[in-house]
């Protein structure tokens, strides 16, 4: 198996697109430390299933990602680590408070950004290793009703870039997959209409499901990937194209 017995974090790994890479990243022979942040049961019931190790902290803490990256160790050194935590706060510009663009931030891009801080210092020393993150195509294309989230989101390519160009010489890669619609919590918020709608400008015609977005993760993290750094894959059906 290409990725046997390699010690990979998923950040909220318990649930949706997390938890769809944790049983990927498992199933091709890693070690996973599942991240959660409140969803415990969701958590130690995914690693009884797949083994790892699950961990709760708060990847907008420092030392919560500090936390997750000593669980990853004591297992063995840390080779992949996929930034998947993510929340939304949607709503139009006009009403979004100070506290929903800051959590959001201070979720998505604020974790994303700690994790890696914590893990490359690791990485590079070892010569070895791939970082990837999550990010949307909201934060390449922007989308109404989530400056916050695509802020963010376009932080994290930001971050990938500019870190994969930091980094690169160490050998130690860092790419984003960019997913469209997925049905997971975080789409079911979405009003019904917003959902037909998104579905119409879907060339494949339908909502991506979690294990539409695990493979890429998968290959960016293993031997097939060695030579793409700073890229973002996007996964969407075709939406845009
Ligand atoms: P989800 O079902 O809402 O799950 C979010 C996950 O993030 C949960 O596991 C949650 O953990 C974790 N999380 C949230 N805040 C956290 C924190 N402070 N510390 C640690 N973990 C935290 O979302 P999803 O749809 O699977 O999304 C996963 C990623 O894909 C996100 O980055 C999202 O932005 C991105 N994405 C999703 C879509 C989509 O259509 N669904 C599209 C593009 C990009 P707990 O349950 O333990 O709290």
């Amino acid at each position: 198996m290409e990725l046997q017995d390699q010690v990979a974090i998923v950040t909220g790994g318990a649930r949706g697109i997390g938890r769809a890479i944790a049983i990927e990243l498992a199933a091709a022979g890693a070690k996973v430390v599942v991240n959660y942040r409140s969803s415990a049961k969701e958590a130690e019931e995914l690693v009884a299933q797949i083994g790892g190790v699950a961990v709760c902290a708060d990847v907008s803490t420092t030392e919560g990602c500090q936390a997750v990256i000593d669980a990853a160790e004591a297992i063995g050194p840390l080779q992949i680590l996929v930034n998947n935590a993510g929340i939304t706060a949607d709503g139009l510009l006009i009403g979004m408070s100070d506290e929903d663009f800051d959590q959001v931030m201070a979720v998505n891009a604020g974790g994303c950004f700690r994790m890696m801080r914590a893990a490359s210092q690791l990485m590079i020393r070892r010569r070895s290793g791939s970082i990837i993150n999550l990010t949307s195509i909201s934060g390449l294309r922007g989308n109404s009703g989530q400056v916050n989230y695509s802020a963010s989101k376009a932080a994290i390519v930001g971050m990938t870039r500019s870190l994969a160009k930091e980094i690169g010489r160490r050998k130690v890669r860092v790419n984003a997959v960019a997913p469209g619609f997925v049905e997971t919590d975080m789409t079911k918020k979405l009003p019904q209409q917003v959902l037909d709608g998104a579905k119409a400008m879907i060339p494949m015609r339908r909502i991506g499901q979690p294990a539409d977005i695990a493979p890429t993760v998968r290959f960016l993290a293993g031997p097939g990937s060695e030579y793409i750094t700073g890229q973002v894959i996007v996964v969407d059906g075709g939406m845009s194209c």
